[in-house]
């Protein structure tokens, strides 16, 4: 099936004579055999956006169909990749080409030819069905392929292999219920704008720890959900998804750069195999996938490359792992939306974008979530969606950012003026939000502590108490406070400082347990009761907020996780030095 180009505008692409392809079919354009995909079609006039390069094109060259839609290749070999957007491997093609990459360049995605060594985990005449494992290989020190039977495949097993196979050698031989055979080898190829099927979709109440104060104690991520984090310039975006990355409670990472400003995708490209895993001690890559669109390629590879992104994280959550896809920044993909859009003169949006944009982003997100994955052993599965957005000039009134705070149920706010003042991790507890907290209450209550969302809720109060106290000592100043006003003040300070502030580059700071997050935050709260008995009782305000003990709590962050015995300590001091305050003042300290 041969078509014509007619036109072409940039990375768009008018052929005719397309009849007979479909929707998302993949294309092949001009000579060259540039990759293009069908995106809209009237009569047998087809729009292609191209992507690659489409500079020296011009009407009459042949267009092809492949006659399949956009997939990705899917099997071991996935892991510690790096794929551009549309899957290609962009390290092989720099081994075997150079920085740029060539035009029309076919090169295999997963490696046809290394030998992995299969364990099988089915037997001769078990009844398998699609999802079924059949069989692992250990892909990584750390990660466990487990090889699934595809969609269609359902029967007897009749042969299964044992040892080195490459993945496309069979590994399987299935008898279906008509008596053929069928084989089954370990690639499978999945097309990347539908969802990969899973059996059901459970409700978020795990959360995803992420050792991150601020994150798991105020705005908490479920397993399976979906979050946004826009990031002005400079606000430590990066080293929040590189947090995230490393402590987040996933089995998989998969990181999407849509391409930033000039050259911060090769930043990550650089960056993020520098990364060390602090579970395993290894790489980080080990456990990783990445795709990036570095600032050369077409615009068109951006948009497809969240679609290809979601797709291999469904493939890690079907076999029953907990995979955290961090999207960076969708900002940038939207942009190509609005690009494409634009070329096929549809009606702009709002800002140029098109009407469609917020049901794209839907799309993206909702295929995160927590799931029953399919198969026969009802294995669970999670794809956490973390979408990080760049709002020109931090303004979030703009239509990116709100189409995204209308799917997302966790928001967290990163302020320009926070990371100015070096407190980080610079989220705004004021503008933040987590929609989970409810749904997570029990997971909580049962694994951290009944009280924990009474903490949780007095720390907040207390926070938001000293924005208002502080708009009142701005206008008349700190002498106008009631001394129990200004221990609230001292208090917020406290949260802020010594439980909020949380030092990435710190080797004991830059990660804190559950149990360890509650022992500090009940440390800070029990300062914070005991001073108000101590005023109530008459001790001076000066002395209470000079106790030694809050220096202890200061410190109380840089404690080792394996030593949390010294914070139930501080806590024993802190309640002595209390009683003996209080007693001075006259009342009985309960
Ligand atoms: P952005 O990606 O938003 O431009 P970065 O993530 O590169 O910003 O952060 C800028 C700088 O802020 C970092 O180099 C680092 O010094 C500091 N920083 C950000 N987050 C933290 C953190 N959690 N702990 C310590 N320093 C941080």
């Amino acid at each position: 099936m041969r078509g014509r180009i007619v036109k072409v505008s940039g990375p768009l692409v008018i052929a005719e004579g397309m009849g007979d392809v479909k929707m998302f079919d993949v294309v092949r354009v001009s000579d060259k055999r540039l990759i293009g995909e069908v995106i809209e079609l009237r009569g047998d006039r087809a729009s292609i956006q191209v992507y690659e390069e489409t500079a020296g094109l011009g009407p009459g060259e042949p267009v092809e169909s492949t006659g399949s839609p956009l997939s990705v290749e899917l099997g071991p070999g996935l892991i510690e990749a790096i794929y551009d957007g549309i899957q290609r491997p962009l390290t092989y093609i720099r081994d075997i080409a150079g920085d740029r990459i060539p035009r029309g360049i076919e090169v295999p995605i997963l490696d046809r030819e290394k030998k992995w060594n299969f364990e099988p985990r089915v037997n001769i005449g078990d009844r398998v069905e699609p999802g079924d494992i059949i069989g692992v290989v250990q892909e990584t020190t750390v990660v466990e392929h487990r090889i699934m039977v595809p969609e269609g495949v359902e029967g007897l097993v009749d042969w299964v292999h044992e040892g080195e196979a490459t993945i496309v050698d069979p590994v399987l031989k299935v008898k279906t219920d008509e008596g053929q055979i069928v084989d089954v080898i370990m690639l499978q190829k999945t097309p990347v704008r539908i969802g990969r099927p899973y059996k059901q979709k459970l409700s978020p109440v795990v959360p995803m720890l992420t050792g991150q104060r601020v994150i798991d104690t105020f705005f908490p991520v479920a397993k399976g959900g979906v979050a946004a984090v826009p990031g002005p310039f400079g606000s430590g975006k990066t080293v929040v998804q590189h947090q995230l990355a490393k402590w987040a409670d996933a089995d998989i990472i998969v990181y999407v750069g849509c391409g930033e400003r000039g050259n911060e995708m090769t930043d990550v490209l650089m960056e993020f195999p520098q990364l060390k895993d602090p579970k395993s001690g290894e790489a980080l890559m080990k456990r990783t996938v990445l795709i990036a669109n570095t600032s050369d390629m077409p615009v068109a590879a951006r948009e497809a490359s969240i679609y290809t992104g979601i797709t291999i994280a469904e493939y890690f959550r079907d076999m029953g792992y907990s995979v955290a896809i961090m999207a960076d920044s969708t900002s940038r993909w939207a942009e190509a939306l609005r690009e494409m859009s634009g070329r096929l003169e549809e009606m702009p949006g709002e800002e140029g974008y098109p009407a469609y944009l917020s049901s794209r982003l839907a799309e993206f997100y909702e295929r995160a979530g927590r799931v029953i994955c399919s198969g026969q052993d009802d294995r669970e599965g999670a794809i956490t969606a973390i979408g990080a957005v760049s709002p020109p000039g931090g303004d979030i009134s703009e239509p990116v950012t709100q189409s995204t705070l209308r799917i997302v149920k966790v928001f967290w706010g990163l302020d320009a003026s926070l990371a100015y003042r070096r407190h980080f991790p610079a989220v705004n507890w004021l503008l933040s939000y987590s929609l989970y907290t409810d749904r997570l209450s029990d997971w909580m209550k049962k694994e951290v502590a009944t009280d924990w969302d009474q903490i949780r809720l007095e720390l907040m109060g207390i926070l938001q108490e000293e924005a208002d106290l502080e708009e009142i000592v701005r206008l008349v100043g700190v002498d106008a406070l009631s001394l129990k006003d200004r221990l609230t003040l001292e208090t917020a300070r406290s949260i802020r400082e010594d439980y909020l502030h949380q030092n990435a580059f710190h080797e004991v700071d830059t990660y804190t347990s559950m149990d360890k997050q509650y022992k500090m935050t009940k440390l800070i709260l029990a300062f914070h009761h005991g001073a108000l008995k101590a005023l109530e009782a008459g001790a001076e305000f000066s002395e209470i907020i000079n106790l030694p003990i809050r220096e202890r709590i200061g410190r109380a962050k840089y404690v080792p996780g394996d030593q949390l015995h010294v914070l139930d300590e501080i806590m024993t001091d802190l309640q002595q030095q209390m009683r003996s305050l209080a007693q001075e003042g006259g009342i009985q300290y309960a």
